[in-house]
């Protein structure tokens, strides 16, 4: 039926290829495309034995519209899934809108020198991609992505309005490291050493980094400490749904991870302003990511598992209402099938469904466009069946 052109072969996007490879009937055609096609050959190798899906692979540098462009139009793919990191998205997009292709990503742009996402450089191109008749469907991971199409569901479904959103990211996977990141760690260590941040009233109330603090006790994974983050699906929602009173984002840091940070970040490791070295400009961020264990060689000795869910509050027939939403996924069991963690897995799944969506047109409308503002209940339907089912509760018990 359809044909994906997937950009990047790492934790995420190996998990998106598996899953799209089990989905032969919508992706009867993939070509999977970075910048070490080492890594697309042996995936391709793993996988063409199992699948109907033809799957080809192509070296492509992301950075670079003009080879992008020129491997859109060899492939002819009717979506490109970006699956790097989130400093290529707006030349991916760039490419897309040049040959008129679907696109969808599970990250928002964040430039290489400076440490700031926000998606006013994406949304920029709203009219662009109208004009060009193409969708561009931004955050189709876990959170943002899942948590949006909660969202999306609970309004449509449990709230007549929403008044306050909790979105708790609980990872209680354990890999036996004393350190090591769950996703690409340049784009983690980015992420958690900024500034806190969430919305209160209309305006964004500013955090030092860990803050904020609270204690949930989440099915099936138990009592953690979790840290309030600004996360960019905030600001998504904070203008998608209707009258919304605060939004806030928490994840979850063990006490050995956050010491250790504390003494990377304290000695300089984590800065991402280019040093000398030896004669050579080097980001220490980057080198500590070459140091440090790879993310994808943690599936296999991670064990537990992750809770990711959202609380709502708000006002069902003119009554007070509390409301949970998430799943639970299992570290092990991920990587028995897919040969990743959690982490990765909660993230590649739903790429593969945002894209299954735009592709078999139920999610289909020229422009620029986040999670929530497409009708939650197909991407809902599929959630389950490709291995990410949700639970609907009380919410969890605040420990502290
Ligand atoms: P990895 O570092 O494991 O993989 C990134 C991939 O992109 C690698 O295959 C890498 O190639 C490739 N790549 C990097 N730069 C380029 C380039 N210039 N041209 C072509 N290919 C390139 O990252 P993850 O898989 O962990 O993360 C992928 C994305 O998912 C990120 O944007 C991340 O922020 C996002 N994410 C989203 C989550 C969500 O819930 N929404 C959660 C977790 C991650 P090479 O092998 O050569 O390095």
């Amino acid at each position: 039926m359809a044909k994906a052109l997937i950009i990047g072969c790492g934790g995420v996007g190996s998990v998106a290829i598996h899953k799209c490879c089990q989905n032969s009937e919508v992706f009867e055609e993939i070509c999977i495309a970075s910048r070490t096609k080492s890594k697309c050959d042996e995936l391709k190798a793993k996988l063409e034995k199992t699948t109907k899906t033809k799957i080809t692979t192509a070296k492509v540098d992301a950075n670079q519209v003009d080879e992008l462009v020129s491997l859109i139009q060899r492939v002819k793919p009717d979506i490109v899934m970006n699956l790097a990191l989130p400093y290529q998205d707006l030349t991916i997009m760039e490419a897309c809108l040049a040959t008129k292709t679907h696109y969808m990503d599970t990250a928002n742009y964040e430039p290489e020198d400076t440490a700031h996402f926000e998606y006013s450089w994406q949304w920029a191109y709203r009219d662009a991609f109208k004009k060009a008749g193409v969708t561009a469907l931004l955050g189709s991971g876990f959170d943002p992505g899942v948590t949006s199409v909660f969202t999306a569901y609970a309004l449509k479904h449990h709230f007549d309005e929403i008044e306050t959103i909790d979105i708790l990211d609980c990872n209680g996977g354990d890999h036996g490291y004393p350190f090591a990141t769950n996703f690409n760690p340049e784009i983690n260590i980015r992420e958690v050493s900024a500034k806190g941040k969430y919305w209160k009233n209309g305006a964004w109330v500013e955090t030092e980094p860990m803050e904020i603090k609270r204690v949930y006790d989440f099915p099936e994974v138990g009592v953690k400490d979790m840290y309030l983050m600004h996360h960019e699906e905030i600001e998504s929602l904070a203008l998608n749904v209707p009258g919304i009173k605060r939004i806030r984002f928490f994840m979850t840091f063990g006490q050995s991870y956050l010491t250790h940070l504390k003494c990377l970040e304290n000695v300089g490791m984590t800065s991402i302003e280019p040093i000398e070295f030896q004669g050579q400009q080097i980001v220490p961020l980057q080198f500590l990511k070459a140091v440090l264990p790879d993310p994808a060689s943690l599936g296999p000795r991670t064990k537990g598992k992750t809770n990711i869910g959202c609380i709502f509050t708000g006002r069902k027939d003119g009554k007070e209402k509390t409301y949970y939403i998430y799943n639970v996924c299992d570290h092990e069991e991920s990587y028995k099938e897919v040969g990743s963690q959690a982490i990765s897995y909660t993230t590649g799944v739903p790429a593969m469904i945002g894209a299954m969506m735009v592709v078999t047109g139920k999610w289909q409308k020229p422009g620029v466009y986040n999670m929530e503002e497409f009708d939650p209940d197909p991407f809902m339907a599929e959630l389950s069946k490709w291995g990410l089912p949700w639970v609907e509760c009380h919410a969890p018990k605040l420990v502290d």
